[in-house]
Formats: C-alpha cells, sequence, structure tokens
C-alpha cells in the first residue's frame, strides 16, 4: 500500500494534458487550485497506514490475499459493504470534503457484477480481463475515475438519435487489438488525481446505440485524453496567497470534463464492446454502490459542519440557548438519518453469482434520495445558528492589514475568550461547506451526484411491490377473505 507522499509522488510521472482557466497546466500536483483536492485523496492512502483505522481502511484481497487499500476491495461480505460507510465517514470528518476515491471503488465492484453476468449469459471473457486488471489497481494501489455521465445533448433522444453523435462517448473504430473511442465524460470527480479513468455508458441503451454501450479502463495520461477543469464557487480564494479566507484551509474537491479524442484501448482494457442489453446493469450497480456511499462521506462532512455550527455558537456566547441547542439536535438528527440509512442499506446487503456483494439497491435508493435534501436544511440551520456575518465579514487580509485590522478584530470580537481571528475561521468553514468551494460537494452533488433526485423515485417505484401491499391492506379490511400473503421481511 501506497502512503499519502508516495501518492502525491507518483502523480508527478504522468504526463496528462490538463485545463484551468483557459490555460494548460504543467504540473498539476503544485497547482494553488488543484493541490487541495490533491491532500484529500492522500488522505485516503493515509488514513490506511494509520494502525487506529487500519481495520476499516485495508482488506484482505479476494485475489492474491494480500492486504490492500479498502478502496481497491471487491466487497466480500456485508460487512465489507458496512465498512466502506464507516470508512467514507471518517474520511468526511478528517477533510471536511470530497476525497474522490470512492467512484473508482464502485465501479470496480459494479464491474465485478456485470463482467461476470455477461460471460455467464454471453460467453465471453470480460471477468477475467477485469480479474486482471483488478490485480494492477490492488498490486500499485491505484486511484480510479469511474467516468459515467455523459454530456447527454438532447434529453429527449437516445444516444443514437442525437445531432451530434459524439454527445455519449462511443466506439469509433473496431480493430483486431482493440477499439477507438470518441465523446466526453463530464462532472469527473476526482479525474485529474487519478492514475486510471473507468469508462461506463451512463444509460439503458437499445440495438441502435451499440456503439455506445462501452467500458473500458486507460490509464490517465494515455493519448488523445484531455482534461478541463471544474469551476468552483470562490476558487480563486486560493490565489489570493490568503489561508482561513478559503475555509477549510488544507483539503477541497475536484470535478473535471474529460475529453476523448479518438483515445485507442487495447483490447484486454475492454470491459464491454456492444453488449447494449448489459449498459442498464451496469448503471444499476454502480449508481446503487455510490448511493451508499453518499450515507458515507455526506455525514463525515456533515459532523464538520455541524461542529463548526457549535463553535461559532459557542464563539457568539449563545450556545446554552435552547433555541440553539434544539437546531444542533435536530441537525445531528438529520445526519444521523442519513448514516443509518448507509449502514442499512450495507447491512440488508447480498451475494451476487460473481461473489461480490451488492448493498440492498432500495435502501441505498432511499440513502440517497434522503442525501438529496437533509444536507440542505442541515446547511439552512448552521446559517442560522451563524448569524449574517456569515456573508458580511471582511476579508482576511483586511484582517491582517496594519492600519484597519486592529478594527476588524476589536469589533468583530464575540465572547471575550476567544480571539476575533477563530471566529471568522469558524465562519468561513461555514461559508466554505454552505456556498462556497466545499458546497459543490456538500450540496449540489448531494442533489445530482449518483443521480437526481427524480432517478431515485424512478427506483422506489420500480423496487416497491405496490400490489403485495395492497394485498395486505385488503385482506386485513376484510375485501379478500384468503389467508395473509406469505409476510417478507426485509433481511
Ligand atoms: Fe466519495 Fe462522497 Fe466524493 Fe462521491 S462525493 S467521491 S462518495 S467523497
Ligand atoms: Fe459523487
Amino acid at each position: 500500500m501506497k502512503t499519502g507522499e508516495e501518492y502525491i509522488e507518483s502523480l508527478r510521472k504522468r504526463k496528462m494534458v490538463v485545463y484551468l482557466f483557459g490555460e494548460e497546466v504543467k504540473n498539476p500536483v503544485d497547482h494553488p487550485v488543484i493541490r487541495p483536492s490533491i491532500n484529500s485523496v492522500a488522505a485516503t492512502y493515509d488514513v490506511a497506514n494509520d494502525s487506529r483505522h487500519r481495520d476499516i481502511a485495508t482488506a484482505k484481497s479476494h485475489i492474491t490475499g494480500d492486504t490492500i487499500n479498502r478502496f481497491t476491495h471487491i466487497h466480500q461480505s456485508t460487512e465489507d459493504l458496512v465498512k466502506k460507510v464507516k470508512l467514507l465517514r471518517l474520511l468526511g470528518r478528517k477533510t471536511g470534503t470530497c476525497f474522490q476515491r470512492c467512484v473508482g471503488m464502485d465501479s470496480l465492484n459494479a464491474l465485478s457484477i456485470v463482467t461476470f453476468e455477461m460471460d455467464q449469459k454471453l460467453g465471453t471473457e470480460y471477468y477475467q480481463r477485469f480479474i486482471e486488471y483488478l490485480k494492477h489497481v490492488q498490486e500499485n494501489d491505484l486511484i480510479c475515475c469511474g467516468a459515467m455521465t455523459d454530456p447527454k445533448g438532447d434529453r429527449k433522444l437516445r444516444p443514437s438519435q442525437q445531432a451530434d453523435p459524439d454527445l455519449y462517448l462511443r466506439i469509433v473504430e473496431r480493430r483486431d487489438d482493440g477499439i477507438v473511442v470518441r465523446g466526453s465524460k463530464v462532472h469527473q470527480t476526482g479525474a485529474v488525481n487519478s492514475h486510471e479513468v473507468i469508462v461506463m455508458p451512463t444509460r439503458t441503451m437499445r440495438k441502435d446505440d451499440k456503439n455506445y454501450a462501452v467500458s473500458f479502463a486507460v490509464p490517465s495520461d494515455t493519448e488523445g485524453l484531455i482534461y478541463i477543469y471544474g469551476r468552483q464557487s470562490c476558487d480563486l480564494r486560493k490565489l489570493e496567497g490568503v489561508e482561513y479566507d478559503m475555509g477549510n484551509v488544507k483539503y477541497g474537491g475536484q470535478e473535471a470534463m474529460i475529453i476523448f479524442d479518438d483515445v485507442f484501448v487495447p483490447s484486454e482494457r475492454v470491459f464491454m464492446c456492444g453488449e447494449y442489453e448489459f449498459a442498464w446493469p451496469l448503471v444499476d450497480n454502480f449508481s446503487a454502490y455510490h448511493r451508499q456511499s453518499y450515507g458515507g462521506c455526506k455525514t463525515g462532512v456533515g459532523d464538520v459542519l455541524i461542529g463548526a455550527a457549535a463553535n461559532i455558537a459557542e464563539y457568539n456566547g449563545v450556545a446554552e440557548a435552547s433555541g440553539i441547542k434544539d437546531k444542533i439536535v435536530e441537525m445531528n438528527h438529520l445526519n444521523e438519518t442519513l448514516y443509518s440509512c448507509g449502514i442499512a442499506c450495507s447491512a440488508a446487503g447480498s451475494r451476487t453469482p460473481s461473489g461480490t456483494f451488492i448493498v440492498d439497491i432500495l435502501l441505498a435508493n432511499i440513502c440517497k434520495h434522503n442525501v438529496t435534501r437533509f444536507p440542505y436544511e442541515i446547511v439552512r440551520l448552521a446559517e442560522d445558528i451563524a448569524g449574517g456575518l456569515l456573508v458580511t465579514a471582511p476579508s482576511e487580509k483586511d484582517f491582517k492589514n496594519p492600519q484597519i485590522g486592529k478594527y476588524v478584530d476589536k469589533y468583530l470580537k464575540g465572547i471575550s475568550e476567544v480571539p476575533t481571528e477563530n471566529r471568522l475561521r469558524m465562519l468561513r468553514l461555514i461559508e466554505n461547506i454552505s456556498m462556497g468551494l466545499g458546497s459543490v460537494g456538500y450540496r449540489t452533488e448531494s442533489m445530482h451526484g449518483a443521480g437526481s433526485p427524480q432517478s431515485q423515485r424512478i427506483m422506489i417505484e420500480r423496487l416497491v411491490d405496490m400490489e403485495y401491499k395492497k394485498k395486505l391492506a385488503k385482506t386485513i379490511a376484510g375485501i379478500e377473505k384468503e389467508e395473509l400473503p406469505k409476510l417478507k421481511i426485509q433481511k
């Protein structure tokens, strides 16, 4: 297993084409806008090398028996699924932001299930290929960017019906030794911080969409890949030479758009090539895992925000007010509900024919659906507790200015025991998570990441057996005289 430092060094060896603010970035590792997001990924390595967390942060490879970082592990039990959620909460607490590594873990697990199913049904040899690839990922402790979301163009048209055929990533050439692909994947978490990109289709496909039913993995610096860095609210603060005005002084998240400009993929790295009926199972399994993930990471970030709200209440001298205490209770109630959903869908998981354990898909959707709402309410309460200074406080540079800093210090003091700077730091942290750099991960990603709210509602409608529930009611009301239908108990 690599350490965080070794991971950062390994990134320097890549020759990626990265653009940010209209310019090519030759050294992404040391760029001030990018580096905080790299620090977050590095934390996923450090935690595995920390003896206090070894039990949840490492696992035993089911292929080699070696101890590996859990982020490269294929879940072998419901205990593995539960430990994953605990690990994500731990890292959310440690970084206060998105640490970007779960998308890779979730795509590896989804591929282990679907490549096996494809081989069973079609007689293909994808599973063995995938296992060889997985060994490479585990042995080198790699970061994989799980890339699913296509630009999608006109949403009412299928991939093959789009005016521009590249709006979904597709195979443009089939060769004896591999395929050539063209297209883009958008909103890709941690893309620039990855060693590998794992591409998956983004939706159901029909026969006409065959060339869009494609899955593969390529090193992140493969020729033809271009990364265009996503903006985040307040990102320029990282270029101001300030510290606490960033809110989170060390860590950050990252999204990027990836362009595949006729990229060659050798056959041994192709895991789906035209088998359109397996596009949906791959999306379905990946989404289920990622909807589970949010029950961990978002609660960890929620812990940080709740802690910040309690601190600012203390610094303002209102910590003992019953209204404040009640709001903190409500924030914790919401946060622990999210965690409960993450744990529940894991504990109720089951073994698939491949041997990989999958979460309870209905409960994973319930988990994510709550994530589309509760962080917003937690943020609302944090803003309520923080007060208006959250959005009106002068900058760090004003505070440190030799002429006027003393006024900021004097008039923005809360309780006398706490330095004004600490009060401002805490407000900036709340700002970061609520509406600044960190809000990308804590708010809008909570809404749309791993599927927008409506996609969970569709799954809930599909997975709940309503006929069964209606029958239960009719039997108990005496409308139907027969025996109660066999009672179903969720595991
Ligand atoms: Fe992991 Fe959460 Fe970031 Fe998704 S949002 S990659 S689950 S930390
Ligand atoms: Fe995500």
